[in-house]
């Protein structure tokens, strides 16, 4: 394994420290689901060795196919169950491990449609848990997109996770933290899976000041400055930039969401990252995403970026 991360899970492994929740923290497209199936493979080998799976023991040649039968997934489907899909799924997850949302929801032949994680998916799993290990050592529960769970859904997932049977592994892969039920999320560890490879946030280099800025200029109090800020935002070269910005600024916002909570994000936040988390209200990063969110849609409808920015900055002054 040779991300920082990587290290860190098969760290876990190795002295025995896992936590029974874990929620990895992935943009779209991240690679989530591959760094859990490592995880995982690294879990259940018997015969791992410094960091890396055996890659020949019936487990692992299970894992390399994903049919591990004591390995469940959960995912958002539009009919059926997950375990309906797995066919379209296992290929999907073998053949792209970068793969997207938009992506699955083409294996699964339902582009453009809704699709969420309903109540039958999460009673199929704890029916499964109630019988014993197939292969009598660990088993794992891996759920894609946990913020795609209706309420019932999550509350039977909620149940599980308070009271995991034993040797039971949880692996959650989102999106979008701040959505996921926050008593599932507060019993998971966050994990930061940091974007392509790098350390680096997409965009950091075209829009890291601008961000630093408008963030320190909402804190300092100062609305000429946060209005300032916002005339930037206007000012960028394209209405794409303006688009740009808002996907890498909720991008950020997340990151400090995730600090606040306590989690990682897979490395040491920066000193920013750290200063404003302390410095922001608990409410902030919700309402901030929102408010970026709302951007981004209005940037989409063609409305004048100078009003889209200083919406967003009034929208943000007032969440503080
Ligand atoms: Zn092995």
């Amino acid at each position: 394994m040779t991300t920082p991360l990587k290290a860190a899970l098969a760290g876990m492994v190795d002295s025995g420290k896992v936590p029974h929740a874990i929620l990895f923290h992935e943009d779209d497209g991240g690679g989530g689901v591959a760094v859990a199936l490592e995880f995982l493979q690294y879990l259940f080998c018997n015969s791992r060795q410094d960091g890396e799976p055996c890659g020949e023991c019936p487990s692992c040649n299970k894992f390399s196919k994903l049919i591990h039968p004591d390995v469940h997934f959960i995912f958002p489907v539009n009919q059926g169950t997950s375990r309906d899909h797995l066919k379209a799924w296992r290929s999907l997850v073998l053949s792209k491990p970068g793969f997207t949302e938009a992506d699955l929801s083409a294996a699964l032949g339902i582009e453009g449609k809704s699709s969420l994680i309903a109540v039958a998916q999460a009673r199929e799993i704890l029916d499964t848990l109630s019988l014993s290990a197939l292969e009598g050592g660990y088993r794992a529960v891996l759920v894609y997109l946990p913020e795609k769970m209706n309420q019932e859904a999550a509350n039977r997932l909620l149940k599980m996770i308070e009271e995991p049977p034993a040797l039971t592994q949880f692996v959650l892969i989102t999106h979008a933290p701040e959505k996921v039920l926050v008593t599932i999320r507060s019993r998971c560890q966050t994990l930061r899976i940091a974007p392509s490879g790098q350390t680096g946030v997409a965009g950091e280099e075209q829009f890291g000041p601008l961000f630093a800025s408008l963030m320190d200029s909402l804190l300092s109090g100062s609305l000429l400055d946060a209005l300032e800020a916002g005339e930037q935002i206007a000012a960028l070269p394209s209405r794409e930039d303006a688009r740009r910005f808002c996907i890498y600024g909720a991008s950020r916002i997340r990151d400090i969401f995730v600090v606040q909570q306590g989690g990682s994000l897979g490395v040491e936040p920066t000193a920013q990252t750290a200063r404003w988390a302390r410095a922001v209200r608990k409410t902030f990063p919700h309402n901030a995403l929102d408010s970026f969110t709302a951007a981004l849609k209005l940037i989409e409808r063609n409305v004048n970026i100078k009003i889209v920015s200083t919406d967003l900055v009034d929208r943000l002054m007032t969440n503080l």
